[in-house]
């Protein structure tokens, strides 16, 4: 947000090949190509099914299946969000995610999730981190939350908003910045994009928006520094796991 009142705004062929071949090591070999070729064939039909998988979803009464109440990053609280407050997709199959946006409510954590419930708002965010640095998941990643103002940036990005305010510097604690570097170096590393300035933005940067969020505040070089420090971490081999997509 970061304004008040905001906007958030197989088949294939049987592979037979005995003809003619006789018994003993022609026969062998007969099958062992008709092996290769039901191979080759279901690789096709893997190939045609991954294709229609991007779209079959988009037809009606064919809502990819979920798990309710499953979230995408581990510790995270599922808050369903008002379903009027994002998009369902099929990220990043139908459109590739390259982005974290960053958000200052200009709230509390319970008027962030409060918003987000109501179906009038007309934006909602993916996360939410609370000032003590627990997390709410409203959104699943798969679907396109609005809360960036542009359309293409809700289609490429994972939107979390922060408890506080802009111009209130101590809204932001140590707790939350190291428990939204985790969230979004699991981000990155999920959809395997860099953790840099570029892939990890403020709501101001986003083009088009006249939101001011995350503000002068935000510390960007330490929030940055937990992230890849998170990643590393990872790479170690000592994270923990993350929690699979429904
Ligand atoms: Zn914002």
């Amino acid at each position: 947000m970061g304004k008040s009142g905001g906007e958030h705004g197989g088949q294939h062929g049987d592979g037979g090949g005995g003809e003619g071949a006789g018994p003993g090591v022609t026969r062998r070999r007969a099958l062992w190509i008709g092996g290769g070729s039901v191979v080759a064939a279901g690789a096709a039909a893997f190939a045609a099914r991954d294709e229609l998988a991007h779209w079959w979803w988009r037809l009606p009464g064919n809502d990819k299946p979920r798990t309710a109440g499953a979230v995408d990053f581990r510790g995270a609280q599922w808050v369903a969000a008002s379903p009027e407050n994002y998009r369902r997709a099929d990220r990043p199959a139908d459109y590739g995610i390259d982005r974290v946006v960053i958000h200052v409510v200009q709230g509390s954590y319970a008027t962030a999730l409060e918003v987000f419930q109501d179906p009038d708002h007309e934006a909602g965010a993916h996360y939410v981190v609370r000032k003590d640095g627990h997390i709410a998941q409203m959104i699943r990643e798969l679907d396109v939350a609005f809360h960036s103002g542009n359309r293409g940036y809700n289609e490429r990005s994972v939107g979390i908003e922060h408890e506080g305010f802009v111009d209130r510097p101590e809204s932001f604690t140590a707790a939350m910045y190291a428990s939204s570097a985790r969230l979004t170096a699991g981000i990155c590393r999920r959809y395997g994009f860099p953790a840099d300035r570029e892939h990890i933005v403020g709501h101001v940067e986003v083009p088009g928006t006249d939101h001011t969020d995350p503000g002068r505040h935000w510390d960007w070089d330490r929030y940055l520094r937990l992230v890849r420090a998170e990643l590393h971490r990872a790479a170690r081999g000592t994270e923990r796991a993350p929690v699979r997509k429904a």
